[in-house]
């Protein structure tokens, strides 16, 4: 492979011509693409990574465009699904990468297979729960996590390695989150891409053979407000059911509520056991619902501030309520199990 692509990064000595062939065999998975994964992406493709494995369960649309980098307004007017916006233009950055792209969900069902052959694990994710059952996976199947979170201007990340350091479960404890989120609270984009810069920076230096240079610690700032701190990642927690028993417990819970509350976002998703027929659906909805389809998604818009949105892998985003049951009605009402 021809590698004078990235002369400049090869020249950086700690990586040189051996860390640029190392990272060239590598695959990264990448949850996420959203602010975080974005700019994670667009580092990891450009840096030469061997292989990308993305997956994502939205749709781009225009208040993303303030700080997820990889899209643009064509693909807010198409309602290209994240993960299909974001291949296009990594692609056209670096067609040396082998990219792959998934619609969907994370869950205890696929983690197995998507984490499957991959190196590290980056998160680009906006939940807990999500997070979780990454850094059980991870921790099973012995692969490095780099976990990063933002909010409002603020930051925090770090690199977690099965065997060498605590994981998230030894920092946060379940359900203690602040509360806020980029849809109550909002966020700046340098706040985004610091953090993913720092996720993809240990990233490199796993990669190329720099383990001797990875940070261990928990790094959070406040760009805004000028405050940054490290707190060195030491011993595990002692109940840590990760660290201590080998037990994962988010591996182990059965699937998840169907209804699913996408934070802030005056959306929930109700998962489908089967596939959905984009084509069908437009027919069917067709007399009652303002149609937009796409060789990807369906978007029915029933009334004025209520939508559904189907996927084919059998998604359905419910968006104008936050309330389950509201959701749950309005779905039962106009498609149906
Ligand atoms: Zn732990």
């Amino acid at each position: 492979m021809d590698l004078s692509r990235y002369s400049r990064q090869m020249l950086f000595e700690p990586i040189g011509d051996d860390g640029q062939r190392q990272l060239s065999h590598t695959t990264a998975l990448v949850v996420g693409a959203g602010a975080l994964g974005t700019v994670i992406c667009n580092q990891l493709v450009r840096a030469g990574i061997g292989k990308l494995r993305l997956i994502d369960r939205d749709y781009v649309e225009m208040s993303n465009l303030q700080r997820q980098m990889l899209f643009d307004e064509e693909d807010v007017k198409h309602f290209l699904p994240k993960a299909i916006a974001a291949k296009n233009k990594l692609e056209k950055m670096n067609s040396q990468v082998t990219i792959e792209a998934i619609v969907g969900n994370v869950s205890v069902e696929n983690i197995d297979h998507l984490i499957k052959d991959t190196d590290v694990v980056l998160d680009g994710t906006d939940n807990f729960s999500t997070r979780y059952l990454l850094n059980d996976a991870c921790f099973k199947y012995q692969i490095p996590y780099s976990y990063g979170g933002v909010v409002s201007s603020r930051g925090m990340t770090a690199f977690f390695i099965p065997g060498k350091t605590p994981c998230l479960r030894c920092i946060t404890k379940e359900g203690e989150g602040s509360g806020q989120t980029c849809d109550t609270v909002g966020v700046i984009s340098p706040a985004v891409d610091m953090v993913s810069s720092f996720q993809v920076t240990e990233t490199l230096k796993y990669l190329t053979g720099n383990q001797h240079a990875l940070r261990h610690t928990l790094k959070t700032f406040d760009v805004w407000h000028n405050r940054h701190y490290d707190v060195k990642l030491a011993e595990s927690d002692p109940n840590c059911p990760v660290c201590r028993q080998n037990s994962f417990p988010a591996l182990q819970k059965s699937a998840e509520n169907e209804e699913t509350v996408l934070c802030g976002r005056d959306t929930v998703q109700i998962h489908r056991k089967s596939d959905i027929n984009l084509e069908e659906w437009e027919n069917k909805l067709a007399k009652i619902a303002n149609i937009k389809r796409t060789p990807f998604l369906l978007k029915a818009s029933i009334r004025e501030g209520t939508h559904f949105v189907m996927f084919k892998d059998g998604r359905v985003l419910v968006q104008g309520t936050e309330d389950p049951v509201e959701a749950r009605t309005l779905y039962d009402r106009y498609i149906g199990s």
